[in-house]
């Protein structure tokens, strides 16, 4: 953890911290795959009032006060619907809708605040600010919404997923799966990934080159198995895919990304 830097160096006079105020999607228990679970200073069961996604959230260690910082910038009344949060009571307005790039962004409030850089320049820049190359790109395809998330570990695809359950609309989902060098051999990784009760999913769409192994983490998770489609080929995936005019989010992983990307005529 981040902060772990800060504590080592408690004398220090220039360490900001920032934070993100409860936001709606938050739980009080951990629903997906988490690290820091014990306080790395003194080993005590780290407490949580709550959990953001993954390990983030407000915590502390009941045993050494770790994670009870004095806080310099904080996020408040994050609103994803309509994509805004307030610092300061100032409001910001941003293209992104996923509670990882609220901390982001609370993060360059952060620093460039203590650079005594004009709220309206901050506000102007987070307005214009947009994701592209499989972060979050938002685009249409076929005359159809389409989202692409890059995921190449568990929490990255369980942050994905959980910006897919926030969202009541009907989607499809196409997960692409490899196992290439850059990817690491193992894809054991996918069992901790939270498939559990999506939101309006009708059909998901599986391929890579492990195109199988995902197909039957998802079935394995209670996912009708008459609803997933496994295609070894990228082509014959992606055209699987748009058969229907449903929404569709798009998850790949490192080196199954461009190549996805450019099936999709990107
Ligand atoms: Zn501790």
């Amino acid at each position: 953890m981040l902060q772990d830097f800060g504590q080592a160096n408690p004398e220090n006079s220039n360490i900001y911290y920032f934070s993100v105020d409860k936001y709606d999607y938050a739980t009080k228990e951990l629903k997906e795959a988490g690290e820091g679970k014990f306080c790395p200073f003194c080993n005590t069961r780290i407490e949580y009032e709550y959990y953001q996604y993954s390990h983030i959230g407000k915590f502390r260690c009941p045993n050494c006060n770790y994670g009870d910082n004095k806080i310099y910038k904080l996020a408040t009344d994050v609103d994803l619907k309509n994509r805004t949060f307030k610092v300061n009571d100032i409001t910001y307005k941003v293209r992104s809708n996923s509670i990882y790039n609220i901390y982001n962004f609370t993060a360059v409030i952060s620093c460039v605040s203590l650079y005594s850089i004009d709220t309206k320049i901050i506000q102007n820049a987070l307005s214009k600010f947009i994701l592209n190359n499989g972060r979050l790109e938002e685009v249409e395809i076929r005359g159809i919404p389409t989202i692409i998330n890059l995921a190449k570990n568990p929490t990255g695809s369980n942050v994905s997923l959980r910006i897919l359950n926030e969202d009541d609309d009907e989607k499809e989902l196409l997960f692409v799966l490899n196992d290439n060098m850059a990817d690491g051999f193992d894809v054991s990784w996918i069992w901790d990934i939270n498939f559990d009760n999506l939101n309006n999913v009708s059909r998901i769409v599986t391929s890579g080159t492990r195109a199988y192994d995902i197909a039957i983490r998802i079935k394995t998770a209670g996912f009708d198995p008459e609803k997933i489609e496994p295609y070894l080929d990228l082509h014959e995936a992606v055209e699987a895919l748009y058969k229907t005019n449903i929404k569709k989010y798009v998850i790949a992983n490192y080196t199954s990304l461009q190549p996805t990307r450019r099936e999709l005529g990107l």
